[in-house]
């Protein structure tokens, strides 16, 4: 249903309408100038060959030293999403389960399904401030249960996994033998500090990218931290299939991450503006939500909604949301991403108030 969204949205504007798009996680901002620049120096001075499967190497020392892990632990990868996915291909065999906290990125759920993994969900609930219950996480378990994967800040709520309950799982998962995977692609960008998995010493895996935190979603980089061997696998999955992330983005990545912490500081302060003017008009509603720890969603709750319905129905007032469908059993929810400026968000809103059954 989101795809599906997406491509109304985007039909209804090839027809001259005006859609605010509060339904993709692409934020609208530009990504920082000296990234652009010094990815087309790199294509000036040649890096427009194939590269290493395992990424570049000055690419690869900046993350395993901002990560504290070696060289070898760090594969870069087209995207985080082929991160993930190579990650299931090579982890999951048919017949195996993934365990994750819903509400979930679609895509976890897709790609488990496309390798014929069994998806298993533990619905948290708005109510209880999205808290995982880990008694609950642990009961879905079983021998045949692969990974648990966990995406702190999480989208769609924007909700950080407190330390306490993160270490409890960890915990959880080593006792039972399995691998937590751990999405942290928002993390950088967090209102409030967000563990990691690698807090929780070695074994698990580590998941994240540029698209989010660089403002570099069309540029298709992201990464993975592992151990060695499975590294290994990876980098032999990209040389069958992706090759290579293009060299010269990989150095604009890398000369993005040198001001790592001023990009992140102007995405949160633009996002903080953004969130205040957002709950504004919302608090104003019948609309029942929480206030996000990290930036781009909102994911409220109104009692009684068909958000696929309702989503379908608001395109028309020239409004596109995510239903609350596409990240679990979430009917009475939906997404609003708020990767548009703060008067679009205000227009965009008093629309979706006025539009609410
Ligand atoms: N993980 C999460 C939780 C996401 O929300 C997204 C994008 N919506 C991604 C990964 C995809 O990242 P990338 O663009 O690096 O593939």
């Amino acid at each position: 249903m989101l795809y599906e969204i997406s491509e109304k949205a985007i039909q209804l504007q090839n027809q001259g309408k005006t859609i605010i798009k509060f339904n993709l996680g692409d934020p609208d901002l530009p990504t920082p100038p000296e990234i652009i620049e010094a990815a087309y120096d790199a294509m000036k001075q040649g890096k427009t060959k194939y590269s290493s499967a395992a990424g570049e190497q000055k690419l690869r020392e900046e993350l395993a030293n901002i990560h504290g892990v070696s060289v070898e632990n760090v594969v870069v990868t087209t995207g985080c999403k082929w991160a993930i996915f190579s990650l299931m291909f090579l982890l999951l065999k048919k017949g195996d389960n993934v365990v994750a906290s819903s509400p979930h990125w679609t895509s976890y759920e897709l790609e488990a399904k496309k390798v014929g993994a069994e998806f298993r969900t533990l619905k948290s609930e708005l109510e209880s401030d999205w808290k995982i219950d880990v008694e609950k996480l642990d009961d879905l378990i079983d021998e045949k249960t692969r990974l648990i994967v966990l995406n702190s800040p999480n989208n769609p709520t924007s909700k950080v996994i407190d330390d306490k309950t993160f270490g409890e799982i960890v915990q959880i998962a080593k006792s039972r033998g399995v691998t937590v995977l751990s999405d942290e692609i928002y993390s950088d960008i967090s209102f409030v500090k967000a563990k990691s998995i690698l807090d929780f010493g070695e074994g698990n895996i580590l998941v994240s990218g540029f698209s989010k935190s660089f403002l570099m979603t069309g540029w298709r980089i992201g990464y993975a931290i592992v151990e060695k061997e499975l590294a290994k696998m990876m980098i032999k999955l990209n040389q069958i299939t992706t090759t290579c992330v293009p060299a010269f983005i990989q150095y604009g990545a890398l000369k993005g991450l040198e001001s790592r912490k001023r990009i992140a500081d102007d995405i949160r302060r633009t996002f903080k503006i953004r969130a205040d003017a957002a709950y504004s008009v919302l608090s104003k509603s019948k609309m029942q939500f929480s206030r996000p720890d990290a930036p781009f969603y909102l994911f409220p709750k109104v009692d009684g909604l068909d958000s696929e319905q309702f989503a379908l129905d608001l395109l028309d007032n020239g409004v596109a949301v995510a239903p609350g469908t596409s990240f679990g059993d979430y009917r009475e929810h939906f997404r609003i991403a708020l990767t548009v400026g703060e008067d679009k968000i205000k227009e965009g809103l008093e629309k979706l108030c006025e539009a609410l059954p």
